[in-house]
């Protein structure tokens, strides 16, 4: 009898390898236009020229007064007032002035704009308190931007600012990569959805939520499927296919192992090509990645903390190559330990940490038992500790490189 397909049956790979082979067979998503009031948070798929200088015409800084700056005359005479939104055609010459609100059109004539603060008005004439420089207090057109220019390159986040900069330059809807969809299910005889009541020998799916929170938090829209599959090739091959018919990518969690009842490698084998069974990590030595139908498959491990920790390992750069960012890795930083790390050096393990800062600079902390299934490792955590392959434990006071979880993501 032929051994099913199990996590011995592939190679292990090195951390680096595995994100080699699964990067290279990753693009972003096809662009479509969006409404700008739906486009936070996307990425832009297009150069951002503005069609318009801005601001369109010289307008006031300040509320004051637009004048001639090197006129000589010690007063001025007011020709009238400049609100903001209203453009009445004055024209301004030596012994005149004309009272102007912030974002008024600067008239024909003047060249800088003193403010109230620094003049004083009597009678309808102005009575300058300072010296001006031409050019104060004024913005010239297109001291924003100019009329051709690229206002944003193609792989800008769309974040409150740019989204600003785009209305101002009246793009209603704009060209981004979507958000990735992605279809996430539990595998396993024993699991019970939140709610549900428990049988004994059952337990509490927990990884569905814990991944459609990490993939929301990604950027990613979770289909999720409330109910666990059953450990059956049946079951498993149905979801798998659900999920593809909607999604641009699935998960699945759990029955990627050793086990007699582990049959997602043997049931993706069928549907898709494995490239990646086995990778030298801990937690998530049997992570599974297939492309199925073209679009990407994760098999992750069950343990809840294998799942999460292979997430941000690898799920979560993918779904940002999907949706267009460059940037793919959070910062990380050599941080001092508080306490002894164990580890045994035959795989990279990332430890759960939180780093704190004291007078004596940052210090990472164990969140104690780090154990696959004790999630209490991860809540909390800020940091996951890269204890390298080929060396032993880590010692107070030692170095480590820590990869911040909570900070967005800075290196391509
Ligand atoms: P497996 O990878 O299927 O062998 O699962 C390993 C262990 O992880 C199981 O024995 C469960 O205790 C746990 N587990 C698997 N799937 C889940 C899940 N969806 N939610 C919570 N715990 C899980
Ligand atoms: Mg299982």
């Amino acid at each position: 009898m032929t051994q099913p397909l199990r996590a011995d049956s592939f190679p292990m790979i090195s951390h680096a390898q595995a994100w080699e082979t699964i990067a290279q067979t990753v693009e972003p998503l096809p662009p479509s236009r969006v409404e700008l009031a739906k486009a936070a948070n996307l990425v832009v798929a297009e150069d951002i020229v503005a069609r318009d200088d801005s601001p369109p015409f010289a307008a006031a800084g300040m509320d004051g007064y637009a004048v001639i700056a090197d006129d000589p005359s010690a007063v001025r005479t007011l020709v009238g007032e400049q609100e903001a939104g209203l453009r009445r055609d004055y024209s301004i010459s030596p012994g005149f002035a004309l009272r102007i609100m912030t974002g008024g059109a600067l008239p024909e004539g003047a060249d800088a704009v003193l403010p109230f603060e620094q003049s004083v008005e009597h009678e309808g004439l102005l009575h300058p308190q300072f010296p001006i420089k031409p050019g104060a207090n004024v913005r010239p057109v297109g001291q924003d931007i100019k009329a051709g220019e690229v206002a944003m390159k193609k792989g800008t986040p769309l974040g409150p600012p740019e989204i600003g900069l785009l209305a101002s330059l009246n793009y209603s809807e704009v060209l981004v990569y979507p958000r990735p969809r992605v279809f996430v299910f539990a595998s396993g005889n024993e699991l019970v959805r939140v709610g549900a009541p428990l049988r004994p020998g059952q337990i509490r799916d927990s990884n569905t939520l814990a991944l459609s929170a990490a993939l929301r938090a990604a950027g990613a829209e979770p289909i999720a499927r409330p109910d666990p599959v059953a450990d059956t090739q049946t079951a498993i091959e149905q979801a798998i296919r659900t999920g593809f018919i909607s999604a641009d990518m699935v998960i699945s969690t759990g029955g990627v192992s050793m086990g007699r009842r582990d049959l997602i490698k043997e049931v993706v084998s069928g549907l898709g090509e494995i490239l990646v069974g086995r990778v030298a990590i801990k937690p998530g030595k049997p992570l599974t990645y297939a492309l199925i139908t073209g679009k990407p498959f994760f098999g992750l491990p069950g343990f809840p903390v294998s799942s999460l920790v292979c997430f941000e390992q690898f799920v979560r750069p993918v779904l940002r190559i999907l949706a267009g960012h460059r940037l793919l890795w959070r910062p990380s930083m050599r941080i001092k330990l508080a306490q002894t790390l164990k580890h045994d050096p035959d795989r990279t393990e990332f430890q759960r940490v939180c780093v704190c800062c004291s007078g004596e600079g940052a210090v990472a902390y164990s969140t104690g038992g780090q154990s696959s299934g004790r999630l209490k490792s991860l809540v909390g955590a800020n940091g996951l500790a890269v204890l390298s392959a080929g060396k032993g434990d880590y010692d107070a006071g030692e170095e480590v490189e820590v990869i911040f979880i909570n900070l967005p993501e800075l290196r391509e």
